[in-house]
């Protein structure tokens, strides 16, 4: 087998849409799975849906997951320029070389005229198609009106009989009748191809063996081959992969802020679990195990294993994929990661580092820090009901014999002996002395100090955070508020 190359051909739109980066990942895999080259190229013919800035977009995004290309607009190549737009020459060259062998032709139908057919063809119920008005001018003809400087599109020549087919690695064969295809333009009347001639040209051009591409393209497919085969070229293997939806009749688009590798990323996920979570939306692993780093998909992917069926993005699964990542980071790392998220309620001068550790083993997204911590900067009005628990035999009556019994012990540590272990020991032996249950004074300490019912650690880590004279604080004012509530 010849050197595989695949390539990825996003058009620049703005924002990484995670079906495309999809595309990429897998379009990336079988390049490095069979030893071969990833090729980046950017689509952007289109020059009305050009976006600036938009392929720094598609560059950052591919290098934040590891994919990257062995040729490209920035890295080069021997097959460049990797620039759609920068290839104009090239297309026009092939499409007049195409008419000249047959597979294509002149038209100079103004647009009055196919305004005027399909308004026709729509009001008798037929699917929009050109008639083929230009099909058979003479070369007299042509020429005449090349010479006059007429305004022309070239089109494709579909066979008029018979029925084209093609294969897909996932669908198998398809043929079609070519009759139900039209002759669509191919090189646009300023020039410019169409994305159905570039993406021939260019594949050809740069020596593609496996298009990898969303099956939106799937019904388009015959007419490339019939593009391949009146070049005379050799047609490369086509892997047409369903969509990613949101649910059984809607696809996943940005609107739903879920769509975009960039919202995703701004809201906690890390780029190897989305990119490990987007490997397996349509695409199953032989086993049972989901957890897959970049070079261990290279190693387990089959195109075999890939889905026809349309894929259903899983936020759920997507979280529980980022906190298996998020579990596996080192304390150092994790730290870091937090940091900012921390941060953002958290200005007070406590060690983020503690803080981070407490909450490593229970974020599954890092966006969901701030509301965590949010009472480490000041303590949140609560309220007094949470005091009431029936597991820990607790209610406001029961804090107020606990806290009044465990601020003279907390009272009496001081400031350089104030860390968890003294915490831990000093208030165990109140807890012994008072033979009670550890929760009897341990939940209405931890409420007293957070106000909350759920906080990442235990009373004497946040002692241990907030540190001495802010946790007696909130002692104090937590009795005073118990005692206004059972007078
Ligand atoms: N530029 C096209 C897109 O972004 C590429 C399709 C293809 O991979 O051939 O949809």
């Amino acid at each position: 087998m010849s050197e595989v190359r695949t390539r990825f051909a996003p058009s620049p739109t703005g924002y990484m849409h995670i079906g495309n980066l999809r595309t990429a990942l897998y379009t990336y895999i079988i390049a490095k799975k069979y030893g071969g080259k990833f090729i980046l190229r950017i689509e952007d013919t289109d020059q009305e849906r050009y976006v600036e800035g938009a392929v720094d977009t598609i560059y950052r995004t591919l290098r934040a997951v590891g994919l990257n290309w062995d040729e490209g607009p920035d890295v080069g190549g021997d097959y460049g320029p990797y620039v759609q737009s920068e290839r104009m020459g090239i297309f026009k060259k092939y499409a007049i070389e195409l008419v000249e062998k047959g597979g294509a032709y002149y038209c100079f139908c103004d647009k009055d005229r196919l305004t005027e057919l399909k308004a026709v063809q729509e009001a008798a119920g037929i699917s929009p198609m050109y008639d083929r008005h230009c099909r058979n001018l003479s070369k007299e003809e042509i020429q005449a009106k090349l010479d006059a400087g007429t305004p022309y599109v070239i089109r494709q020549k579909i066979p008029l009989e018979g029925t084209t087919t093609f294969h897909d690695e996932l669908f198998g064969d398809i043929t079609v009748e070519n009759s139900t295809l039209d002759d669509q333009i191919l090189l646009k009347a300023d020039g410019m191809p169409t994305y159905n001639f570039a993406n021939v040209v260019d594949d050809h051009l740069m020596g593609i063996t496996h298009v990898v591409r969303g099956n939106e393209y799937l019904a388009s497919a015959p007419k490339y081959n019939l593009l391949y085969e009146a070049f005379g070229w050799e047609v490369p293997k086509y892997i047409h992969v369903a969509p990613i939806m949101k649910d059984k009749h809607n696809k996943l688009s940005k609107r739903n802020g879920d769509a975009s590798f960039e919202d995703l990323v701004a809201k906690g996920y890390l780029s190897e679990a989305i990119i490990n979570y987007i490997a397996l939306l349509g695409w199953a692993p032989k086993g049972e195990r989901e957890i897959f780093s970049l070079p261990e998909l290279i190693e387990e992917f089959e195109i075999d294993g890939l889905s026809k069926s349309p894929a259903i993005f899983d936020p759920l699964k997507l979280r529980a994929i980022n906190g298996e990542y998020i579990r596996a980071l080192s304390p150092e790392k994790f730290a870091e990661y937090a940091e900012p998220y921390i941060r953002q309620v958290v200005r007070s001068d406590v060690d983020t580092a503690k803080i981070a550790a407490l909450l490593q083993n229970r974020t599954e997204v890092f966006s969901e820090i701030p509301e965590q911590v949010d009472f480490i900067d000041e303590m949140p009005d609560y309220d007094l009901s949470l005091y009431e628990n029936k597991k820990m035999k607790t209610n406001r009556e029961t804090a107020v014999d606990a806290l009044t019994r465990a601020l003279p012990v907390l009272e009496a540590i001081s400031e350089s002996e104030w860390n968890f272990q003294v915490l831990h020991d000093r208030l165990f032996e109140l807890i012994a002395e008072m033979g009670v249950k550890n929760g009897y004074v341990l939940w209405s300490l931890r409420v007293a100090i957070s106000g909350k019912q759920f906080t990442p650690g235990g009373a004497f880590e946040i002692a241990e955070i907030i540190g001495r004279d802010e946790t007696l604080k909130r002692i104090h004012r937590s009795l005073e508020m118990l005692a206004v509530s059972i007078a």
